[in-house]
C-alpha cells in the first residue's frame, strides 16, 4: 500500500485524529479495559483499543503495510510473529548475525517445541542452499548488530518466494524512516519500538506490520501469548512517532559526518557504516535504505576501548540504542558477552570494537568529544 503523503506528513497525521468530544487536536488516552461489545469486542489483549490502533495506523502508513500489531516489547513482536508461522516439525533459516536476544531465543526455545533451525551467512545463495522441504520461515536482520553488515533484502525475498517460504525481517536498526522491506517483497516486518520508534530511551514496545491476512494469523497467536501494550505507553509511542522523521534524518546526517571523521582519524583502525563507500555492500545498502543509512555505526580503536569510553563526556555508556542522546558500548561486554573469545573472533567482533548509537546533538560537539577521548 502506497501512501499519498510523504513520511514527514504521515508521521504527524496518520492515526492522530484528535479528541472527538472536545475538539482537542491530540488523541485522548483511553485507559478502558472494558468496552461495550455490541459492534466490536474491544479488549487490550485483542490489540484493538483506540490507543493501540492509533499506533498501528501510524506504523502501517510509514511501512506501506496493510495492517500491524503493537506489542509490549520487541521480543514479544518477534517471537509472536515467528511462532505464529511455524509448528512442530518445521524448519527456520536465520541469518547468523542476529540481535543477541533473538539468537538466544532461537537457541533456548525453538528445539523444545520441535522446531528446527539453521543459522547461515546472510547471502541469498547461502540461504537458498540451507532451505529444506520443511523450511517455513527465513528470518533476516539488516543492518546487523554490531558490524552493520547488510543483507540483500530483495535477493532473499526472491529466494523465499520461489520456494513458498514466509520472510520476516527485524527492521529495528534502519527504522521505518530509512528502510521499508515490504516494498522489496518481505512478508513480515518487526521492530523493537524501544529504539528509534520510542526514540527517547524511556519506553519499551514492539511492532509488527504485514498484509491483512498474515497480521490476522499473528493476532490469533498474539491473543494467546498476551504481549499487549497499555494505553499510556501507546500514547507515548504515538507521540514519539510524530517526530521520528526529524529525529532519524538528523541521526543519519550525524552518523555520516562522524563515520567520515573516524575514517580519517589515525587513532581508529576500522569503521563500519553502510553509508561509507568503503563498506563492502554499500551499493546494496544504497538501493534498499531509501531514507538514509541510519544512526548506528561501530569502530575499532587502537588504544584501550574502556579507557576511551571512560573519557567521553557527552556520549554516555549504555546498552540500548536509538535515543535522542548518543550512547556507546562495548559489544564484548554487552550484546556479545555470552560468546567465547574464539566465537567473537570468528564473528569478526574485535575486543577493540565499540558501537555508537548517534543521537540528534550537534555533530561538531560529538566529534569534539570523540577527539578528546581518543
Ligand atoms: C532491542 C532489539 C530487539 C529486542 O527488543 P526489546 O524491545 O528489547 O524486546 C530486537 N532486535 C533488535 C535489532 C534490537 O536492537
Amino acid at each position: 500500500m502506497k501512501n499519498k503523503h510523504s513520511k514527514l506528513t504521515t508521521s504527524v497525521h496518520a492515526g492522530s485524529k484528535g479528541d472527538p468530544l472536545h475538539g482537542g487536536i491530540v488523541n485522548p488516552i483511553y485507559p478502558s479495559s472494558a468496552y461495550d461489545y455490541d459492534e466490536v469486542v474491544r479488549y487490550p489483549r485483542y490489540y484493538n483499543t483506540p490507543n493501540q490502533l492509533a499506533v498501528v495506523e501510524k506504523i502501517t502508513a510509514l511501512e506501506n503495510a496493510e495492517d500491524g500489531i503493537v506489542f509490549s516489547s520487541g521480543m514479544a513482536a518477534i517471537m509472536t510473529s515467528l511462532l505464529a508461522m511455524v509448528k512442530s516439525g518445521d524448519h527456520v533459516v536465520f541469518q547468523s548475525d542476529l540481535y543477541g536476544g533473538t539468537h538466544h531465543a532461537a537457541l533456548n526455545e525453538l528445539n523444545r517445541y520441535g522446531i528446527e533451525y539453521s543459522m547461515v551467512d546472510a547471502q541469498p545463495d547461502k540461504i537458498k542452499k540451507s532451505i529444506r522441504k520443511e523450511t517455513k520461515v527465513i528470518y533476516i536482520e539488516t543492518p546487523s548488530n554490531p558490524l552493520l553488515k547488510i543483507t540483500d533484502i530483495q535477493g532473499v525475498a526472491k529466494v523465499a518466494k520461489a520456494h513458498g517460504i514466509i520472510t520476516i525481517i527485524d527492521n529495528t536498526f534502519a527504522s521505518p524512516v530509512n528502510q521499508n522491506p515490504l516494498d522489496f517483497g518481505i512478508d513480515i516486518v518487526t521492530h523493537s519500538g524501544t529504539k528509534y520508534i520510542g526514540g527517547h530511551s524511556d519506553l519499551c514496545c514492539g511492532l509488527m506490520v504485514s498484509s491483512k491476512k498474515l497480521t490476522a494469523q499473528i493476532k490469533g497467536s498474539a491473543m494467546h501469548f498476551g504481549g499487549s501494550l497499555d494505553a499510556q505507553t501507546c500514547y507515548l509511542v504515538e507521540r514519539s512517532l510524530k517526530t521520528i522523521v526529524l529525529r532519524v534524518n538528523q541521526q543519519n546526517a550525524n552518523a555520516m559526518t562522524i563515520a567520515k571523521f573516524l575514517e580519517s582519524e589515525s587513532k581508529v583502525n576500522k569503521v563500519f557504516y553502510p553509508g561509507l563507500k568503503t563498506h563492502p555492500l554499500h551499493a546494496v545498502a544504497k538501493k534498499q535504505m531509501t531514507g538514509g543509512f541510519g544512526g548506528m555505526l561501530s569502530f575499532e580503536v587502537k588504544g584501550d576501548p574502556d579507557k576511551f569510553m571512560k573519557k567521553l563526556k557527552l556520549i554516555r555508556k549504555a546498552v540500548s540504542l536509538g535515543g535522542v542522546e548518543s550512547t556507546i558500548n562495548s559489544p564484548r561486554k554487552t550484546s556479545h558477552a555470552k560468546l567465547t573469545a574464539e566465537e567473537r573472533k570468528q564473528a569478526g567482533i574485535s575486543d577493540k570494537l565499540v558501537r555508537l548509537s548517534v543521537g540528534i546533538e550537534d555533530a561538531k560537539d560529538l566529534i569534539a568529544d570523540i577527539k578528546q577521548a581518543l
